[in-house]
């Protein structure tokens, strides 16, 4: 199978060893942890597809950069720099680095936020997305295409707005209650799935219709132009860099987690095309929050990287490889019968648990269930998204149930290779061979707020 694909465009110049512990020891370990694979240490995991935050491998030219750090507290070169970089990408007007991508939601969205009972609108809302809208006030409204939730079904761009539902909700609601419409892209809650550009376009046209601000929370923008590239007309023949452009001129303000297609550890970016005072009032609100404008709480040496990383995530034979990963794992699962979300798409593999073990109800966490076993039966530490992420009604504190139980496999950036990836569709499929035997679990201790990250279980 692995004939089909390409081998790295990389080669390896540092190595981190990685050791596999026993399983008896991995019981123990999940046990203490709660059944909660957040709180397990990270020597005590094989390979870790928690996440693809933060969690990638810096170029040999990133580490040279971070030597050319300028460290001032105001005006330093490696902020002039990287702003040179976003604006290059997007041509927008304003720029300010963030610590991450919550970073520029908790400057950004209160300031948008004009008055009580407001609504944003997404495609889907990533977790903090959604605490942040809340957290100002608003309410949060996923508004996918009903295809994204069918994980069977082949659609080429499962993160698209329901443009016609989208209308439907800005007059229910009021053009006036509506703070802002976010694209999020690629659409990372439902399987990393892009957004064509016809739908963004059609997105756009209706947000322009009704004044209301357009937003990119544009974490995975080059991975999202990149299946533009591979799938949708008319674009085949255009630059990744080229896509990425025409995207951001549809929009108003761009929030970006550079954890992901910054290719850097840590750091962030908010930029906005043209409303200066938009502007003046984010930046009012970062200094208390992230710093001084200039830093906005990144090292001078982290926008040095970021500038580079930012550069080097819109290259066409890296962004082939990456997602090429991530269809690997998901054509082996596929092959074994494992129901995951079809196609796969940018940045991991959603195994379907809704599919997988229909037995456990969504107040137990089914995909909670499979990745604790994941991880016992083979050290590989994948992430629920579902119902237990999704958390409790902000009104009615009762568990929402997510129309979507997933297991994510995150493949972090130039990390893994192919070696790798046979580990961990070797131990999912011994996890599938033994799902009827999984058993859901329960709260021991929940935490009010982003209860995923903290909260404590007993299986059932
Ligand atoms: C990761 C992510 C965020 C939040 O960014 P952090 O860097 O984790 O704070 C926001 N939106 C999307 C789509 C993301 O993937």
């Amino acid at each position: 199978m692995r004939s089909n694909y390409k081998a790295e465009p990389y080669r390896i110049k540092m190595v981190e060893p990685i050791n596999q512990i026993s399983k008896e020891k991995r019981k123990e370990r999940l046990a203490q942890a709660g059944y909660n694979p957040f709180a397990l240490k990270s020597e005590d995991v094989y390979i870790d597809l928690l996440t693809d935050s933060g969690t990638g491998a810096m170029s040999d030219k990133q580490w040279g950069a971070l030597m050319q750090g300028d460290e001032a507290y105001a005006g330093s070169r490696s902020f002039y720099r990287l702003e040179g970089v976003v604006k290059h990408i997007t041509n927008y007007q304003c720029f300010m680095p963030v610590h991450q991508g919550r970073g520029a939601e908790q400057v950004l969205l209160p300031a948008l936020v004009k008055h009580e009972h407001m609504h944003f609108i997404s495609n889907m809302h990533f977790d903090t997305t959604r605490a942040h809208v809340e957290i100002a006030g608003a309410r949060a409204i996923d508004c996918v295409i009903d295809a994204c939730f069918d994980t069977k079904t082949h659609h080429p761009f499962k993160g698209n707005f329901d443009t016609k539902r989208l209308k439907t909700l800005i007059e229910e609601k009021g053009k006036e209650n509506i703070a802002g419409i976010i694209m999020t892209i690629t659409n990372n809650s439902a399987g990393g799935q892009p957004v064509s550009m016809d739908n963004l376009k059609e997105t756009a046209a209706i947000a322009r219709g009704y004044d209301i601000p357009i937003i990119i929370d544009g974490a995975r923008y080059a991975e999202n132009a990149y299946f533009v590239k591979q799938r949708e007309k008319g674009y085949e023949h255009k630059s990744i860099l080229a896509i990425a452009q025409e995207a951001f001129a549809l929009a108003d303000i761009f929030m970006m987690s550079a954890k992901k297609d910054g290719l850097v550890n840590i750091g962030g970016v908010l930029a906005i095309k043209e409303n200066e005072a938009l502007f003046e009032q984010c930046r009012s609100r970062v200094v208390p929050l992230e710093g001084f404008p200039t830093y906005g709480c990144m090292s001078g040496r982290d926008m040095e990287a970021l500038a580079v990383g930012l550069e080097e995530a819109l290259d066409e034979d890296y962004l082939e490889h990456r997602t090429d990963q991530v269809k690997y794992l998901g054509d082996k699962l596929k092959a074994a019968g494992v129901p995951i979300q079809w196609p796969t798409g940018g940045h991991a593999v959603f195994v379907d648990c809704k599919a997988m073990v229909p037995h456990i109800p969504y107040h137990q966490f089914p995909a909670q269930a499979v990745v604790n076993a994941l991880y016992e039966a083979s050290g590989v530490r994948g992430v629920e998204i579902g119902s237990l992420l999704l958390g409790r009604d902000p009104d009615t504190k009762e568990n929402i149930e997510s129309p979507v139980e997933f297991m994510r496999l995150t493949i972090p950036r130039r990390t893994y290779t192919y070696n790798h990836l046979d580990v961990v569709a070797d131990g999912v499929i011994e996890v599938y061979q033994n799902k009827d035997r999984l058993k859901g679990l329960d709260f021991v201790y929940e935490p009010p707020v982003l209860r995923h990250f903290t909260a404590k279980f007993k299986p059932l």
